[in-house]
């Protein structure tokens, strides 16, 4: 029973046209009824209730989101086969303890995080797999709970590609085996043995399966109970049909009966019964809605040729799966016979042969039944974006997953290129946001930045151009955070756009950063002159008194001070020392930028006068300690040597990463600094 039906010649999905859903949400497009979905939960919930159950819907059937959060909230546990699988059921708000890990092939990633999370249950398959979770689990100091799922050799009489419970198999552990496998596992001081297990396969139609395959189960929990080992549960997994066509799957009432009564009469103690349902719940909750795009007359056969394929709902090309296909309008004209087949370059590509429909070009269809194993095997194949996701319950509609576009088709290989830069001992990345470089989050820069696991570099430039030669320049730290200025980082930019072609370098180079305009002119191949500005005098970030014939003072550890200051977008203090090698840069130069004194903290240079044009620099940065290279604190440093008379414009000033000239006409000129800048590599990534 489900809530597609049609209202006079109108198909429904609860209270809402499906021509409307399609008129907003565009075809090819899953239609999800909640109503259904929560009935048929409540079915299998209820067939179970007097026994202590549960029940962990099997998230490989649809793992949507909004759905599994639907189910979440109804009490769900889940069954998953994969880290995505975990992540996707953890991002609904699943019970981790309800959550049961299956599969093959459990890598070492993914069993890590599943005891990260704290999952209830690991259902092994394999010797290998339970000494990787026992190493894992003992490793993290965590025990971790398992159940063996058996191979009981049993045919399910359903399709081979969904068959999973016979001995050729690559599933469970042979029944054979199971008793010296659960030996094993009582030695292994990281796990412990909580359950036995087995799925027998998918769409199966009879009773008598499950009930063979779970007394097999109850057998080897009885000869367990020799051993002494005691368990707490037993899982029969999922598997129950559904009807597609004609089919006529036992009812969840008979299924119930079967399963408890077989558990009543063979259980050597009392047991939990849990299941993995998938498709039962969900197979009958959906429908997939097309376009017939066009009628192709061919001289043997008529094709109506549809805007879904076998990369929207896979199962027909798969299995020869069959789905009921209808119109999303009854029409009263006559009906042909049609194969209804998708766009996709594979005769395989149908999604029903031989069916009676009265339908025209441009016309809806609905494909039925097709909640489970419909989205979640589609594919890209063809380039084709990923159809919409929308689901009614009652009169409303809201799209659970967005069609996909092809920015989305490309995104995975498109590649972000990066120049890396250097200036003067700083490293520089530069993202060029005119070149497909898209914007960093500080979470990136800061893993970005790091030298050993990222790019490696000191400072990030952003640029993107206004206008001709005018560009924005933004500028952020390894730690994610903007800062105001760089000047050896504007030097970068400007060789860049001049190896690029992207500027006319007989002009001055405009670069707006975040509070102002700063000029670069060239004056060699690879050097440039930065307009840094004129100096501030009395900053505001400085808001010392008692100049001293253009002097602080203050006393650290007893000992006077005495330092110039100054703002060149960012404070500077200055000390002239006599001996630049034995500055106090760790010491001095730590305290007074942490000098509370400065609210805004300041960077400290130690400036030793060589000639009248010359003076050597070490500088101590805020939120860096001592640096190779700081393009603003030779600025300060020669500004406070030229206004002190010890040196004449130009001042070259030596750092330890290298040399910049300092050019100042005093007052409110402003600065300029002279220096190279180095393309050191270009990548993408
Ligand atoms: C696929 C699967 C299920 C769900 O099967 P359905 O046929 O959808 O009920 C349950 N358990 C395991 C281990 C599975 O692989």
């Amino acid at each position: 029973m489900d809530y597609f039906l049609y209202r006079g010649n109108e198909l429904y999905a609860e209270d809402v046209a499906v021509a409307q859903i399609a008129e907003q949400y565009g075809t090819p497009c899953y239609v999800y009824s909640q109503q259904t979905l929560e009935r048929h939960w409540h079915a299998v919930d209820a067939a179970f209730a007097k026994h202590p159950h549960r029940i962990c819907y099997a998230v490989k059937a649809n793992g949507n989101l909004a759905l599994l959060r639907i189910l979440a909230e109804l009490g769900a546990g889940f069954d998953i086969v994969s880290g995505g699988e975990l992540a996707r059921a953890l991002a609904a708000g699943a019970d981790p303890q309800k959550i049961v890990f299956s599969g093959v092939g459990k890598t070492t990633t993914e069993i890590r995080q599943a005891l990260s999370a704290g999952i209830g249950v690991f259902n092994v398959e394999s010797l290998p797999e339970i000494h990787r979770i026992n190493d894992i689990a003992a490793s993290m100091n965590k025990i971790a709970a398992v159940a063996v799922r058996i191979n009981p050799d049993i045919n399910a009489h359903t399709h081979p590609y969904i068959s999973t419970g016979l001995a050729h198999n690559k599933f469970g552990i042979d029944k054979n085996d199971v008793l010296a496998v659960y030996k094993t596992i009582q030695q292994l001081p990281a796990l412990k043995a909580v359950g036995m297990a087995c799925h027998i396969g998918s769409q199966i139609l009879e009773l008598s399966p499950f009930a063979e395959a779970l007394s097999c189960v109850l057998q080897l929990v009885t000869a367990l109970k020799e051993q002494n080992i005691i368990l707490q549960h037993v899982d029969i997994g999922g598997g129950l049909g559904v009807c597609y066509d004609a089919e006529t799957p036992p009812s969840l009432d008979d299924y119930a009966a079967t399963l408890l009564n077989t558990l009543q009469k063979q259980a050597p103690y009392p047991l939990d019964l849990w299941l993995e349902p998938g498709r039962v719940i969900v197979a009958n909750a959906a429908i997939l809605v097309s376009k017939i795009e066009y009628i192709k007359e061919t001289a043997s056969k008529t094709f109506a040729i549809l805007d879904a394929g076998m990369t929207d709902l896979v199962r027909p090309a798969l299995y020869d799966a069959y789905h009921k296909i209808i119109a999303v309008k009854k029409l009263t004209q006559k009906e042909i016979m049609v194969d209804l087949v998708g766009p996709v370059c594979e005769s395989s590509d149908f999604l029903g042969k031989s069916r009676l429909l009265a339908i025209n070009p441009g016309d809806l269809i609905a494909i039925r039944s097709v909640g489970a194993y419909g989205f979640s095997m589609g594919s890209r194949y063809n380039a084709r974006p990923r159809c919409a996701e929308v689901l009614v319950y009652k009169d409303k509609t809201q799209l659970i997953r967005r069609r996909e576009t092809i920015a989305d088709l490309l995104s995975h290989e498109q590649q972000q290129p990066f120049v890396k830069m250097q200036g003067l001992g700083n490293d520089f990345v530069l993202l060029d946001l005119d070149e497909n470089s898209e914007v960093w989050s500080s979470e990136k820069i800061k893993q970005l930045a790091h030298r050993q696991t990222g790019i490696g570099f000191d400072q990030l430039l952003m640029i993107k151009k206004k206008e001709d030669n005018q560009f924005h320049y933004k500028i952020y730290n390894a730690d994610g955070g903007e800062v105001e200025q760089c000047g050896n980082g504007a030097r970068a930019v400007a060789l860049y756009l001049t190896l690029k072609n992207k500027i006319d370098n007989s002009k001055a180079l405009q670069l707006l950063t975040c509070n102002r305009l700063m000029t670069v002119k060239r004056v060699g191949p690879q050097r440039f002159k930065v307009d840094m500005g004129p100096p501030d005098f009395s900053p505001a970030a400085i808001p010392l008194q008692l100049p001293l014939q253009d002097q602080y003072e203050i006393v650290l550890d007893n000992k006077t001070y005495r330092f110039a200051a100054l703002s060149m977008g960012n404070p500077h203090a200055v000390l002239r020392v006599e001996a630049i090698d034995n500055a106090p840069v760790q010491t001095v130069g730590k305290a007074l930028c942490l000098h509370p004194s400065f609210p805004k903290q300041s960077n400290v240079g130690f400036m030793q006068i060589i000639g009248k044009h010359r003076l050597a620099l070490r500088v101590y940065e805020r939120g860096v300690g001592e640096t190779l290279a700081c393009g603003s604190g030779a600025c300060a440093a020669a500004i406070v040597a030229i206004r002190d008379g010890y040196c004449q414009s130009p001042v070259t000033v030596h750092l330890m990463g290298g040399e910049l000239i300092i050019h100042w006409q005093g007052k409110n000129e402003p600065v300029w600094m002279e220096g190279d800048a180095q393309c050191v590599y270009e990548g993408a990534l």
